[in-house]
């Protein structure tokens, strides 16, 4: 071009009405309330206002903003009133389904517990949470019926021993999960515990990713079980090895379940172990500038990936902007059949044995915990895992005192050697606490497992049963053989009463894929345990050699 000049060009203005809030392409301003809440102040500040306002002043100080966004942060949800049925869940406003007191979520790092912060977890839920206490199956332990008053002498207390709820809840990196038995298991291809503790040090509780589109989700394992769900996180490192370079991670991203679900997809990079916490930034940074912050239900990771497709998201990613180098390329993980749980007596790579039980739908307490601290402890341990299963592990037990620690822990309630039904159950909260939720979902799980122990002892094959008590999945509901959604269907007589969607047939590993809703398959509460006698019946009549069920 010669002899044409041309005004300085102005940065390109986002149409109004076309973004979808993406950061880096100029859309700052908030488009719905979450985003305003965000904007006025982080989410990590409200924490001086706890301590120094609302723990001395009651509920009734606390400024809604505050009380149902930036809590969250700090782990803190309120829970829902008790004796509002399901039906209500939709039509009332949040201040009708809000009880004044907290569910506190304490963040548990790839689910790594000492038996001392065992201990510490246990007296806070006696003292504070009603004897209250849940496995989830992100590896950590939930805490319900908390005062605001009490949160800041928890704080102290979890503090003290390294435990701490920060960015346990809200748009931020929740808690990281990692295989349970990582740096123990003989067969581990690589321990990723190192990379978590960078990301954690160096990203958990700053503000560089405190205001995230919406929850961002980790899972890394170095086991060949894939033993934390890797296809339905945001990101997950896989443990592989590199002919080359030798072992670490294969990169995945843009897995989620809830409405829309999708399975993550494999970058095609392999990262070192050392490594790890820069590919983990670049990704949660691109999140965090281009995420669609316009709609929640869009706001995940996943739509951007599936947006974008894989070829444009590596070259973000490895653009100045973000790594600022080439990602080594990298070969695929062998998928394993079945997902490991770690459930049974098995032998650690030092030649001690680790032993994982099954407590029922991950529901503990406080006063178990407590019991379970002492026999870990008096059995020569002092290292406890939660698992993305609702599970937990004692490790670095002596042969000698395998079957001592596995009839103590029974005696509490854990088997090291349950029936398939309650190995394989799964529960996310329900109604007795989540103000989502519209039907109950622990107590009927417990029960199912219970009845149907009695009506088919002898299952020999994992059948996953997962019961959630509204249309999200906290208890990922499109990944088991058969999948409950809570919701309210009709019962003989055509009266609304609360039940359950199925969805049958998902499964992860190497069947990985989602269930199918039937749309028949509704089914009321009371007949669930029928429901699913018949058709695990049917599957067992009619398998073929080896047929899975959810083939
Ligand atoms: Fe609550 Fe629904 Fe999640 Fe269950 S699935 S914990 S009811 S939001």
């Amino acid at each position: 071009m010669t002899g044409v000049t041309s005004a300085p060009r102005k940065p390109a203005r986002p149409r109004k009405g076309k973004g979808e809030g993406q950061w880096a392409l100029g859309y700052r301003e908030p488009l719905n309330k979450n985003e305003e809440n965000k904007k006025n102040d982080d989410g990590l500040n409200v924490r001086a206002r706890i301590e120094n306002v609302y723990a001395h002043a009651g509920f009734d100080s606390i400024d809604p903003a505050d009380l149902r966004g930036r809590f969250r942060w700090w782990g803190l949800y309120t829970q829902r009133k008790p004796g509002i049925d399901g039906g209500k869940t939709a039509t009332l406003e949040p201040e009708e389904l809000d009880d004044k007191f907290f569910m506190l979520r304490v963040r548990i790092e790839g689910g790594q517990l000492s038996a001392e912060q065992l201990r510490v977890i246990a007296e806070v839920s006696s003292t504070y949470a009603r004897d209250t206490a849940d496995i989830t199956d992100r590896q950590n332990i939930q805490l319900h019926w908390i005062r605001v008053e009490d949160v800041p002498a928890i704080w102290e207390k979890l503090e003290a021993v390294g435990l701490y709820t920060t960015e346990a809840c809200g748009d931020v990196p929740r808690v990281i999960i990692s295989s349970p038995v990582a740096g123990i298991a003989a067969d581990e291809i690589i321990d990723p515990t190192p990379a978590i503790d960078d990301i954690v040090e160096k990203y958990i509780g700053s503000q560089e990713f405190s205001n995230l589109p919406r929850k961002f989700k980790t899972a890394m394992t170095g086991h060949p079980s894939h033993d934390v769900v890797p296809e339905v996180n945001d990101i997950s490192f896989v443990g592989v090895v590199h002919p080359e370079h030798g072992p670490g991670f294969d990169l995945w991203v843009g897995g989620g379940l809830s409405t829309n679900p999708m399975l993550a997809q494999r970058v095609g990079a392999w990262i070192p172990l050392d490594e790890v916490h820069l590919a983990w930034k670049g990704v949660v940074g691109i999140f965090r500038d281009y995420g669609y912050r316009r709609l929640r239900t869009r706001a995940r990771l996943k739509y951007l990936v599936a947006d974008w497709g894989m070829d444009k998201f590596r070259e973000v990613l490895e653009s100045d902007k973000y790594l600022g180098r080439k990602l080594i390329d990298g070969p695929a993980p062998e998928i394993p059949a079945v997902q490991g749980d770690h459930v049974g007596v098995h032998q650690q790579k030092d030649g001690r044995y680790y032993v994982g039980v099954a407590p029922v739908v991950g529901r503990v307490s406080g006063s178990t915990l407590a019991k379970v601290a002492d026999v870990v402890a008096a059995h020569g341990s002092d290292r406890i895992r939660t698992t993305a299963q609702q599970k937990f592990i004692v490790l670095d037990v002596e042969e000698s005192k395998v079957e001592s620690l596995v009839s103590a822990l029974a005696e509490l309630g854990f088997q090291a050697r349950p029936s398939a039904w309650r190995r394989n159950t799964m529960a996310c909260t329900g109604i007795e606490f989540c103000k989502l939720a519209i039907v109950e979902t622990k107590a009927r799980a417990a029960q199912l497992i219970d009845d149907l122990e009695e009506r088919i002892p002898d299952l020999d094959v994992p059948i996953t049963v997962n019961v959630n008590g509204c249309p999200n999945s906290c208890a990922r509901i499109q990944v088991a053989d058969i999948g409950l959604k809570g919701q309210l269907v009709m019962d003989a007589e055509g009266k609304q009463v609360p039940g359950y969607q199925v969805h049958l047939g998902g499964g992860l590993g190497l069947d990985a894929g989602f269930g199918r809703k039937l749309r028949g398959h509704k089914v009321t509460s009371d007949g669930l345990t029928d429901y699913i006698e018949r058709v695990t019946q049917n599957y067992l009549k009619e398998r073929s050699d080896g047929e899975r069920f959810a083939q």
